[in-house]
């Protein structure tokens, strides 16, 4: 494979350009030598989930969430054993709605948990309210395979 993708630095935010083979390599930031891929969900700023969907080679997955939500606060641990699973291949990213209230408004988040998931930037499915693991797997499956 040849082909190059991008992905951006979950901690500098630097947008990294690679071969797609790499991806399994564990690769890391360009400027700040940290992995690219952290097996866990990143948080992200309104301006950072727009970088990372408008740079990121795998599809993205992100919960938006506030902490004052009971439900949002007891999936944030299967978010993160769904994360260490789906990485590299799926970014997992996280907004916090209330620190963050410009980004639900731009994505018409209406209740929170809400799952969204991007391929190449788009939207491809969106899922109101938490889940077990086994059914979030099963719903990105279906989605990423259509
Ligand atoms: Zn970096």
């Amino acid at each position: 494979m040849t082909d190059k993708i991008r992905l951006v630095c979950p901690d500098c935010e630097t947008i990294n350009q690679f071969q797609a083979a790499r991806l399994s390599e564990k690769p890391v930031c360009a400027k700040c030598k940290k992995p690219l891929m952290q097996a866990r969900p990143i948080a992200v700023t309104e301006s950072g989930l727009a970088r990372h969907l408008g740079n990121s080679g795998v599809p993205v997955l992100v919960d938006f969430w506030a902490p004052w939500c009971g439900p949002c606060v007891s999936f944030a641990p299967i978010y993160a054993e769904f994360a260490q699973s789906a990485e590299p291949r799926i970014r997992c990213l996280k907004v916090d709605t209330e620190a963050q209230q410009a980004a639900g408004a731009r994505y018409g988040i209406r209740s929170i948990p809400t799952l969204m998931l991007f391929k190449g930037g788009k939207e491809v499915a969106r899922l109101s309210g938490a889940l077990p693991l086994p059914q979030l797997q099963q719903w990105v499956a279906q989605h990423l395979s259509a």
